[in-house]
């Protein structure tokens, strides 16, 4: 028999609870209040965070397994929480040696602090993270913020926001920062809403953002670097994490479709039972990509220079596009099996929501625009051949 991590152990009742509201959380376009709560109630939102700190030093695996746990039950609580430990692990990467981020961080652990990210921009910048157009303005021991945030996750919600910036009004559109803003220190003027295909229940709202907070608040590292040597491999992931756990479902659900259809014409294998073996086929494809990547991710945080190198960079935008593509794919495949069962809402072998909340995958930062990036990269950079790299 296989045994659960610890934490996995912890997360049975919050996979529970997220399973239970899970449609209601779509059909609503709700946030995911009782799986959150019960998240909260498992004080599973700071483990990442270092034990002297209050946390428990928990590994990106462990929480990487966490999120494909719940990406089985309900894929916008998988999402929010993912949002929510990747911006835990830009604290706990880059701020360590920061008196503000030190004290952040207990905070996170001792009071199950729920962290929204805003990186997203209007006025043309979109996904293109590397770019913002709104600009920290310091005045003192404080620093003012305004930007069109045309989307952000769960922000009503929240209890702090990570925001990309540039350094100052009169810095380049990529020298940018990460400032942390708190309940209390912005205002949120609405500007868009969240009804969309899928994922439903992260409330992806758009705002204009208006902070004002002191200048420690402001992580001590260009943003640049944050991205490099965490954030874009955290996000890469922990999304395919969840991503996973949507596409695992998916076949599970397939599977037990072809089953029931087997037993009830015996001595015929079903038509579709070839497509569930297909489709658990690319399932392993996508845990073996994103087990090679933990590890690949692991390795590189050991040299300085290979997280800063091109190639872990193309290694990690790869993983983003071959897990999403895949994701689909594999719902594509397990819809077919289950035909018009799949189709319909409601039942067992349901998988409209599945193929809803999969579709966001290569649009979340569009697979084109990363393909655009990595194009750029290999004009340069020559391809490692070896097998074993
Ligand atoms: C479920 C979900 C939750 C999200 N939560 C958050 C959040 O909490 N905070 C946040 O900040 N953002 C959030 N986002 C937004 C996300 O981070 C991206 O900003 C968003 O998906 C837009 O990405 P994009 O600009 O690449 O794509 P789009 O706005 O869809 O634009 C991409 C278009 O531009 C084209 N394109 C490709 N390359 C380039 C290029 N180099 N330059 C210009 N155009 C190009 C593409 O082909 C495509 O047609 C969320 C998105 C989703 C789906």
């Amino acid at each position: 028999m296989t045994r659960n991590s610890p934490l996995l152990e912890r997360a049975v009742d919050a996979c529970a609870v997220a399973a239970k509201f899970c449609d209601d959380v779509d059909r609503q376009s709700r946030f995911p209040t009782e799986s959150m709560q019960a998240l909260k109630d498992a004080r599973l939102m700071g483990v990442m965070i270092p034990r002297e700190l209050g946390g428990e030093s928990a590994s990106l695996r462990d929480i990487a397994d966490l999120c494909a746990q719940l990406g089985q039950n309900c894929a916008s609580t998988a999402m929010v929480y993912a949002m929510h430990q990747i911006k835990v692990s830009s604290v706990v990467s880059h701020g360590a040696d920061h008196a503000w981020h030190r004290a952040f961080m207990a905070c996170i652990a001792s009071q199950q602090l729920l962290l929204g990210s805003s990186t997203t921009e209007g006025g043309g910048i979109g996904g293109d993270l590397g770019n913002s157009i709104c600009a920290v303005e310091r005045d003192g021991d404080e620093f003012t913020l305004r930007k069109d945030a045309t989307v952000i996750s769960y922000a009503t919600q929240c209890d702090a926001i990570l925001v990309t910036a540039r350094r100052a009004p009169d810095a380049p559109g990529s020298d940018q920062v990460m400032a942390t803003v708190l309940k209390g220190q912005y205002t949120l003027e609405k500007t868009a809403e969240w009804d969309t295909l899928g994922m439903r229940g992260t409330c992806s709202e758009g705002f204009i953002l208006d902070a004002r907070a002191p200048v420690d608040q402001i992580m001590p590292l260009p943003f640049a670097e944050i991205a490099a040597r965490s954030m874009l491999a955290t996000a890469h992931l922990l999304w395919g994490a969840l991503w996973y756990g949507i596409a695992a479902n998916a076949v599970s659900r397939a599977q037990a479709y072809i089953r029931a259809d087997a037993r009830k014409k015996p001595g015929q294998v079903p038509i579709g039972a070839v497509r569930v073996a297909e489709a658990s086929n690319m399932l392993q494809l996508m845990r073996s990509s994103l087990n090679a990547g933990m590890e690949r991710f692991e390795k590189a945080q050991l040299a300085n220079d290979d997280l800063n190198s091109m190639s872990f960079a193309i290694d990690m935008c790869n993983l983003k596009i071959g897990t999403s593509r895949l994701l689909t794919d594999i719902v594509n495949q397990s819809m077919m099996v289950c035909g018009i069962n799949g189709y319909k809402n409601g039942g067992p072998y349901s998988l409209g929501r599945h193929m809803r909340d999969a579709m966001s995958a290569p649009l979340m930062i569009n697979n084109d625009r990363i393909f655009g990036n990595t194009s750029n990269m290999l004009l340069v950079h020559r391809l490692d051949q070896r097998l074993a790299g």
